[in-house]
């Protein structure tokens, strides 16, 4: 089964792409943005603590972040295999994904970086923002999200890199074209999607 990050700057496509891995590797795509932005629509406890840091474009501390992606990462589902989108993020949860990996004795197989320049994103993220109406999708907040990226995040794509374990990808471009190549580039490094989804592709 294969294990997988997708790494990119807020509106490069990670959310779309993160679906069609998902089916084409039968694997979960596990999205940190998502389960917290379920939190705040339900209004949980875990969505009271963090809805000021999302809607400041603000990244969540990295004890409540580590504690719900170990929390998911036990479940049965993703056990054999999963994706992770949107994390880790920061130093620390590489840290953290790495203690839990060593834990179950496994280790991820690609992370697939997913390039998009600033411009380009910006444009992508007002688009949602008209269509979506998502509170972190404004002009003020995505510019401060697209900062903290290159500052906390940005730096992770090295770190993956010295192992090894770097895919980039170019976001620019329909969903097809873009899934094609991160497949194509996949397959490249002998992680192949299951051949049911391979062939719907
Ligand atoms: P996303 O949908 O991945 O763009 O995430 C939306 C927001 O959720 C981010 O701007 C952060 O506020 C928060 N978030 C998601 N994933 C993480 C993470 N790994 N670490 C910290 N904050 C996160």
């Amino acid at each position: 089964m294969t294990r997988l990050l997708l790494i990119g700057p807020p509106g490069a496509g990670k959310g779309t792409q993160a679906e069609r891995l998902s089916e084409a590797f039968a694997v979960p795509a596990i999205s940190t943005g998502d389960i917290f932005r379920f939190n705040v629509k339900n209004n949980t406890e875990l969505g009271v603590k963090v809805k000021a840091f999302i809607d400041a474009g603000a990244y969540v501390p990295d004890s409540l972040t580590n504690e719900i992606v170990s929390d998911r990462l036990k479940q049965a589902d993703a056990v054999a295999g999963f994706l992770l989108d949107g994390y880790p993020r920061t130093a620390d949860q590489v840290q953290e994904l790495d203690r839990l990996l060593e834990a179950d004795g496994t280790a991820l197989d690609a992370v697939v970086l997913i390039v998009a320049d600033t411009e380009e994103v910006v444009a992508r993220l007002l688009k949602r923002a008209a269509e979506q109406g998502r509170a972190d999708d404004t002009a003020d907040v995505i510019r401060h999200r697209l900062s903290v990226y290159e500052e906390q995040t940005a730096p992770l794509i090295d770190l993956y890199g010295s192992r090894g374990l770097v895919v980039t990808v170019d976001g620019l471009g329909a969903v097809d074209e873009v899934t094609g190549r991160i497949l194509a580039a996949l397959a490249a490094r002998g992680l192949n999607a299951t051949e049911e989804a391979a062939s719907t592709t």
